[in-house]
């Protein structure tokens, strides 16, 4: 089984292929990156399905006899009306990094004095057959976001992310807590299911 993942982001890679490889011991994963001459879509949408739709099919284009699968994630911030959602990778600018984006939500927050630091990560993942089924699947994992971000493992906005029940953010909690509890793993056990009943 040949699967393209439709993301240039390599933690995400990582989880994936931490999730998926021991379960389909057959699976080999590539990543879009491999494919010098592929220029992924703009990632325009209105939501999370939106957009990981443009990423899986704009993937599946060039390699339509394989599976592919496009992932779309958000942080959604209950005290800033659900920011950034689908806006979370451009939250500080177009280019941002992941302390760019971290720094500006923090700072949004002392701005406008958010009470509620309750958050969701919320996953939809979008996966395409090799006969051109589009399945989806999706994930969500409640916290509250921290004051300070903490912790080194991880990537994006783990570092200010307090999963309920747990007094670690998930950049200190390292990778096994996310292995077993996180948005994507979550929306990644719902593919599974569905494939074993195939
Ligand atoms: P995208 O789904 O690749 O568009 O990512 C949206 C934004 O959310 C980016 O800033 C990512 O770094 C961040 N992000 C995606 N998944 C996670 C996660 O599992 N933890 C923390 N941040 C994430």
């Amino acid at each position: 089984m040949e699967m393209w993942i439709a993301t240039g982001n390599e933690g995400k890679l990582k989880e994936i292929k931490q999730v998926l490889g021991p379960q389909i011991p057959e699976i080999v994963l590539h990543h879009q990156n491999e494919l010098k001459a592929f220029t992924p879509r703009p990632e325009d949408g209105k939501t999370y399905l939106d957009n990981a739709r443009i990423k899986a099919r704009s993937l599946k284009s060039v390699r339509d006899k394989d599976w592919v699968l496009g992932d779309d994630t958000g942080l959604e911030v209950v005290g800033l009306g659900n920011l950034p959602g689908v806006h979370s990778a451009r939250y500080a600018g177009p280019h941002a990094s992941d302390s760019e984006n971290t720094a500006k939500l923090l700072k949004m927050m002392t701005i406008r004095a958010v009470g509620s630091r309750k958050a969701r990560f919320f996953c939809c993942l979008v996966v395409m057959t090799p006969d051109n089924q589009e399945w989806i699947f999706e994930g969500e994992l409640w916290g509250t976001i921290g004051k300070l971000p903490q912790g080194t493992h991880g990537f994006g906005y783990d570092s200010v992310f307090i999963p309920d029940g747990q007094s670690q953010t998930l950049a200190e909690l390292g990778p096994g807590f996310k292995l077993t509890h996180s948005h994507r793993t979550l929306a990644l056990k719902k593919f599974l299911e569905k494939l074993n009943t195939k």
